[in-house]
C-alpha cells in the first residue's frame, strides 16, 4: 500500500512510474459475468441472500469440484464470502485459538500472518528459497510441527513465488498432517494460472488427505479479472464452513447479491465455452510476459530470479545490491531498493519484508508486454550502472 501511495503521488508529480506492483491482471472482467452481473441488476437480484451464499452458486462451486476432482460437496459445505480474503479470515478465527500454532511456508502471502495473530495463534514459518525453485523440504517441515500445530497453510500456486508444489510434496504433507489430526488450509487461488509442462496438484487429489481435516478456498479475482467484485468461498467439513457462516452472518451477511450473480456467470461459463476464447489468450499472452521478464532481469547482475511455474509474479534476489550505493541512497534492505527503483527508476514493485522475504522484491507480470519489458529494462540499465 505505501507503494502504491508513493507511485500516485509521484505521478501527480508528473513523473512516469510504471507499476508491477499490482496483484490481479489487467484485462476487464470475463464477458460472461460482466454479463450475468448487468442482468442481475436488471432483474433486482439486489436483496439479501442466503447467508452462505446463492444457492445456484453453491450447487455450481459444488459441480465444479466435482469435474475438476471428483470430490463430492454439497452446497452446505461451500460457504461464499466478500473474496478468499474473508473466506481465510473466516476459517482462521473458526478453527483457531489463542495457544495454537499455524505454519506457513515463506515467501508468504501477505495476509496470512495477521489474519493467524487476529486469532490469537502464533505463526510458525518454514523458509523455502530461490535455490530450490521455492519448493517446500518436507523434512524440515516435518520438524517444524509440533503438540501445538494447529493448522498449515498451503497456497498452490503461490503468491508471491509462483512455485507450482510438485505431487509428492503435497501428498507428503497431506500424509503428515492426517496422520496428526491437523487442519490444512489450502489457498489454490491460482489454480488455472499453471504454464505448461507443470500442473496443478490439488490437495484434494492426494489419496493421503483426510477431508475431514481439509479446507480449500478459492474465488474469482485472481483467474476471470474479478478482483473488484469480492467473490471467494471455502468448502470443507459442514460443522466447521457453518461455524464459519454464523460467523459471516454477524460480520458481512453474505457476499454481494450482484457479484455473485456475476461469479455463478463466470462459472457457467467455464461449462458452455463462452470464456474459451478469454482463457485461450490468457496463459499464452502471460507465459510471453513471464519469459521476457526474466530474461531482461536475470541478464542485470547480481540480480536473480526463476521463470515461475504458476501465477504472475516474479521473485527477484536483490540481496547482491545490498551494501552497494545508488546516488546518495546506501541500498541495506528490500525497501530500499523498492524506494530506489520507483523513485529514481520509475517503476513501482513490491518490497519482499511484507511476504517474510526479506532479500527479494516482487514484481508483477500482469500488465501490458510492452509496459513490462520497459520497465524490466529501466531494473536492469540502473542495476548494471551501480
Ligand atoms: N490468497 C492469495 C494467495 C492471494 O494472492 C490473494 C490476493 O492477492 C488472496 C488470497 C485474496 O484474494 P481475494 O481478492 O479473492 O480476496
Amino acid at each position: 500500500m505505501e507503494i502504491t501511495d508513493l507511485a500516485q503521488a509521484l505521478r501527480a508529480e508528473g513523473k512516469d512510474i510504471i507499476a508491477l506492483s499490482a496483484g490481479e491482471l489487467s484485462c476487464n472482467t470475463i464477458a460472461s459475468a460482466k454479463a450475468a452481473g448487468i442482468a442481475a441488476i436488471n432483474n433486482n437480484q439486489t436483496r439479501y441472500t442466503h447467508n452462505m451464499g446463492e444457492l445456484e452458486l453453491r450447487q455450481a462451486i459444488s459441480d465444479k469440484f466435482a469435474k475438476d476432482y471428483s470430490v463430492t460437496y454439497s452446497p452446505s459445505q461451500i460457504l461464499v464470502t466478500a473474496g478468499v480474503k474473508q473466506a481465510l479470515f473466516n476459517i482462521m478465527l473458526t478453527l483457531c485459538d489463542a495457544d495454537d500454532e499455524v505454519i506457513v511456508f515463506a515467501p508468504y502471502w501477505v495476509s496470512y500472518p495477521e489474519q493467524i495473530t487476529a486469532t490469537g495463534a502464533t505463526m510458525k514459518v518454514v523458509r523455502t528459497s530461490l535455490e530450490n525453485g521455492f519448493q517446500i523440504d518436507t523434512a524440515e517441515f516435518s520438524s517444524a510441527l509440533s503438540a501445538r500445530t494447529k493448522a498449515v497453510i498451503l497456497n498452490t500456486p503461490s503468491n508471491p513465488t509462483g512455485a507450482v508444489y510438485a505431487e509428492e510434496t503435497v501428498r507428503e504433507i497431506a500424509r503428515l498432517c492426517a496422520e496428526r489430526g491437523i487442519w490444512l488450509i489450502s489457498d489454490e487461488i491460482y489454480e488455472k494460472i499453471v504454464y505448461a509442462p507443470h500442473v496443478h496438484y490439488s490437495l484434494l487429489q492426494a489419496p493421503e488427505a483426510n477431508l475431514e481435516r481439509v479446507i480449500v478456498v478459492n474465488g474469482f479475482s485472481k483467474t476471470y479479472a474479478m478482483t473488484g467484485w469480492r467473490v471467494g468461498y471455502a468448502v470443507g467439513p459442514e460443522a466447521v464452513i457453518k461455524a464459519a457462516a454464523k460467523l459471516q452472518s454477524h460480520s458481512t451477511s453474505n457476499a454481494c447479491s450482484i457479484a455473485q450473480a456475476a461469479a455463478l456467470g463466470a462459472l457457467l461459463g467455464d461449462q458452455d465455452g463462452s470464456n474459451d476464447s478469454f482463457f485461450a489468450k490468457l496463459l499464452p499472452e502471460l507465459l510471453i510476459k513471464r519469459d521476457s521478464a526474466s530474461r531482461i532481469i536475470n541478464s542485470a547482475e547480481p540480480l536473480k530470479t526463476m521463470k515461475p511455474a504458476g501465477a504472475y509474479y516474479l521473485m527477484v534476489d536483490v540481496s547482491g545490491l545490498f551494501g552497494r550505493k545508488a546516488g546518495d541512497r546506501q541500498l541495506q534492505s528490500a525497501s530500499d531498493v523498492c524506494k530506489w527503483f520507483i523513485e529514481d527508476l520509475g517503476v513501482a514493485t513490491t518490497p519482499g519484508e511484507a511476504f517474510g522475504a526479506p532479500e527479494y522484491v516482487r514484481l508483477s507480470f500482469s500488465t501490458d508486454l510492452a509496459l513490462i519489458e520497459e520497465a524490466c529494462q529501466r531494473l536492469a540499465d540502473g542495476v548494471t550502472s551501480l
